[in-house]
């Protein structure tokens, strides 16, 4: 019986019924959007009207409206009150570490932690080291300076939780960082795919045999890791190697377990719905493709609504694993819904035109992108809808600012239309406001 309680961090919770555990999401998001509402401007905001106490099945769920990426930006633009600006779900006094989103697609998130959301991110990572097999008698290495980022920090601190020994590899070079792993006889690494293949690398250079060096666990953070890497990394490290799915806004909301099939989802600690991509307002089916969104029910520092990941991955079919978790296991990230576009060579975000009108422009009500292809050339026509109604000289002002800044932010040149009050249509979807007609053309 104790070696199977050894099997989980919480075997009450990673055993318990699922349609128990799906009550308990219900009941903890109807508190959380409750909370919410009261403690973080952007919700008090974005919920308005709505009364947490309706919220009873996952229909009600979805009548609430999603919260993107570009939501926490905007409601950090400009001057605010706190560099966190409108989510900040504490009181300023209390915020105790500060992280911020890596900003490959935009201006990052700044996202703060007091030290009660801080415990409750690092319990989550304690289940997923844990699950990978993590234990007390584990030295853990992890060859990075962490930095404003935030996924070695949660894997250190949950690493000292379980117990382990860690043994922090920053300001070192890659052959000091295989010597210190080396000299301290180091069992686990935390570290990423990429940078797992590169040290092996690196030890063959030296003459070491990777894996001989003696780790026999890895859990990988900070970039998907497609299954051919993972085995790759197990043969060449002789470990067993394990992924995790998360992000700097919701945390690590799933993780592979022994089994190395597919990740359980991190029940109870969130909420996860798989949406129909187009219209975002109803789930798909099992086993059908979708984009994920995630509430994490106990970040109140930073709260989250029904977090749109942008993540593209397949509605479980069931519950139950070989590992006796009873929580439901979603199988990979299969993509983005927001790629990146690459146009004239550049590559090209929307959420940087939105940015950049937010940001400076505040003249601009709503606004309209939209790239076609003329010829062989890509062009991107851009109308901006003004708050008021302004002469022509003033549009042709406008007009000309928007398009230096846009250059400037962006090394495109767009083509920019100024549009009187109430001329554009108003969505309830951001993506609306973005069309991108190349492929209807073809
Ligand atoms: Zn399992």
């Amino acid at each position: 019986m104790e070696s199977q309680q050894r099997d989980y961090w919480n075997p009450w919770l990673e055993t318990l019924d699922p349609a128990r555990l799906k009550q308990i999401e219900l009941k903890n998001f109807r508190k959380y959007v409750a909370y919410a509402m009261e403690h973080s401007g952007l919700y008090r905001q974005k919920l308005a009207g709505i009364n947490p106490e309706d919220i009873k099945t996952m229909e009600d769920v979805r009548k609430l409206p999603l919260t993107d990426k570009e939501d926490l930006r905007l409601a950090q633009l400009g001057e605010k009150r706190s560099i966190y600006g409108d989510v900040l779900g504490v009181d300023p006094s209390e915020v105790s570490d500060f992280h911020q989103t890596s900003g490959t697609t935009g201006r990052p998130v700044y996202v703060p932690e007091s030290y009660e959301s801080w415990q409750w991110r690092v319990e989550v990572w304690s289940h997923i080291l844990w699950m990978a097999g993590f234990r007390e008698t584990d030295r853990v290495f992890v060859p990075f300076g962490y930095n404003v980022y935030v996924a070695f920090w949660e894997g250190h601190y949950a690493a000292e939780k379980v117990g382990c020994e860690v043994v922090p590899g920053g300001a070192l070079d890659t052959k000091g960082r295989i010597s210190k792993m080396i000299e301290t006889r180091s069992t686990a690494l935390m570290n990423t795919p990429t940078y797992g293949l590169h040290m092996a690398e690196v030890a063959g250079d030296m003459g070491i045999d990777p894996g001989a060096i003696g780790i026999r666990k890895m859990l990988c953070a900070g970039e998907p890791l497609a299954d051919a890497t993972r085995r790759l990394l197990e043969r060449t490290w002789e470990a067993e190697v394990y992924d995790h799915i998360g992000g700097t806004e919701p945390c690590a909301w799933a993780a592979m377990c022994k089994d190395r099939n597919g990740m359980h989802i991190m029940e109870p600690f969130f909420l996860v719905e798989v949406l129909d991509v187009n219209d975002l307002s109803t789930e798909v089916g099992p086993g059908e493709l979708g984009t994920v969104v995630v509430t994490p029910l106990g970040r109140r520092s930073f709260p989250l609504v029904r977090f749109n990941t942008k993540d593209l991955a397949r509605k479980p079919m069931e519950s139950g694993c070989s590992c006796g978790r009873t929580s439901v296991k979603i199988a990979r990230i299969e993509g983005r819904t927001d790629h990146l576009l690459k146009i004239r060579g550049v590559l090209f975000t929307p959420v940087a035109v939105e940015e950049c009108l937010r940001d400076e422009f505040p003249a601009v009500a709503e606004f309209e992108i939209a790239v076609r292809r003329t010829g062989i050339m890509d062009e991107v026509a851009l109308k901006v809808e003004t708050c008021e109604d302004m002469g022509s000289g003033a549009c042709a002002e406008l007009r000309g600012r928007i398009f230096e800044r846009l250059k400037h932010r962006t090394n495109l040149t767009f083509g920019i239309e100024v549009v009187r009050p109430g001329e554009l249509p108003r969505y309830q979807l951001k993506a609306s406001r973005f069309k991108d007609l190349r492929e209807e053309q073809k």
